[in-house]
């Protein structure tokens, strides 16, 4: 058989194998009970850098309060990032609503059908756009997510240093030319799917289970091997003011207990790396001294690990103790919990038990 017909030969092999398996083992996820793209938009915004088990939960509740486009586009920004809370990384609930809002007011309500149209979309990159227009569309263009290019890595024998020559860029180019020759061009949608789930389930990024695996008969590596290097996470001590006051009651009926309230600041761009969320008042220094300390949390954004310091602040300290600038209110801890808190403020309210914790997300379906 010449080389050509051959090479066909085995790529049409390898997408059957991997169409059967994925017929067979996908997760039954929310998301993919429905082929509105919409829908698939606002799950694949959601599992950027965000585990499938946290996701689960938070796109049934935001997906009920905004089930189309044009509801979410006529929603204020402050009912995107409430809903969005636990998701982590706001600005991609920023700039949904934002193309949200662009694609209500200039397309009538119509997302674009095609990946080159959805990229000038705010937000939407490379990888998004061609998740939308295979799914949703049947657009043959493959979908090169961070499992996608494990598996494709392994699958080629190729290592970070394979691309050392032409640097990343040159890898990056590899694997999508790789990705395109494999995908099958009549099932875009479910191939791109299968191998964003082979990546999740089967060629994990530490053990995977090659016995399980469609490729394994042709993998060049059936196992783990190089990969690039994660950036170093640094760490940052930052320290926040956890003040609650009794405000009396109003009624008589509530005059003996009041309603507890707690001070929570909202600051812009210049003064916070999670603008326009709620969070405790920053306090001036981060040196607390220890009898003053309430909890430690870890919380990390990006590559840094903030390491915060809470403490108990009274109304009267807080001239001297905390950092000014932002815009402050008092709130009812029943209205706190509605209100978009950044993860530390809602983790620093919840461990000391002025919010209830979020109920456990649900174990993905298998
Ligand atoms: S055989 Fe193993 S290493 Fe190769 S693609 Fe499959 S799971 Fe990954």
């Amino acid at each position: 058989m010449p080389k050509t017909e051959a090479d066909s030969a085995r790529i049409a092999a390898l997408r059957t194998r991997l169409l059967n398996w994925y017929a067979r083992n996908r997760r039954d996820l929310p998301w993919r009970q429905s082929a509105a793209p919409y829908a698939i938009w606002v799950s694949e915004i959601m599992l950027q850098q965000t585990r499938v088990a946290v996701v689960i939960e938070r796109y049934q509740a935001f997906m009920a309060r905004f089930p189309t486009l044009l509801s979410l586009a006529l929603a204020p920004e402050q009912d995107v990032l409430a809903l969005w809370s636990g998701l982590g990384y706001y600005r991609r609930a920023r700039m949904l609503h934002k193309a949200a809002q662009f694609v209500a007011e200039n397309l009538g309500g119509n997302l674009p059908t095609s990946a080159g149209q959805l990229r000038t979309l705010p937000g939407i990159g490379v990888y998004t756009a061609a998740a939308i227009a295979s799914i949703a569309h049947g657009e043959p263009v493959a979908v090169v997510d961070g499992n996608v290019e494990r598996v494709l890595c392994r699958f080629a024998g190729w290592s970070a240093s394979s691309g050392k020559s032409g640097g990343a860029a040159a890898l990056r180019r590899k694997i999508e030319n790789l990705a395109a020759k494999l995908l099958a061009p009549s099932r875009p949608g479910d191939f791109n799917q299968a191998m964003m789930e082979l990546g999740a389930l089967v060629c994990t990024p530490r053990n995977p289970l090659c016995a399980d695996c469609p490729f394994a008969a042709e993998c060049k590596t059936r196992g783990e091997h190089k990969t690039p290097r994660r950036a170093k996470m640094t760490s940052r001590a930052v320290a926040y003011a956890l003040v609650v006051r009794m405000k009396p009651a109003a009624s008589r009926r509530h005059s003996i207990c009041g309603v507890r309230q707690v001070l929570l600041e909202q600051r812009s761009e210049y003064q916070s790396v999670m603008p326009g969320l709620w969070e405790l008042p920053q306090l001036r220094s981060a040196e607390v001294p220890p009898t003053d300390l309430r909890m430690t949390l870890r919380h990390a954004i990006m590559q840094v690990n903030y390491y915060a310091r809470i403490r108990d602040v009274a109304e009267n300290e807080l001239a001297s103790l905390t950092a000014s600038g932002g815009k402050r209110r008092w709130v009812s801890l029943t209205e706190a919990s509605g209100m978009a808190l950044t993860s530390l403020a809602r983790k620093a309210l919840t461990r000391a038990h002025l919010l209830t914790p979020p109920l456990p997300d649900p174990p993905p379906k298998l």
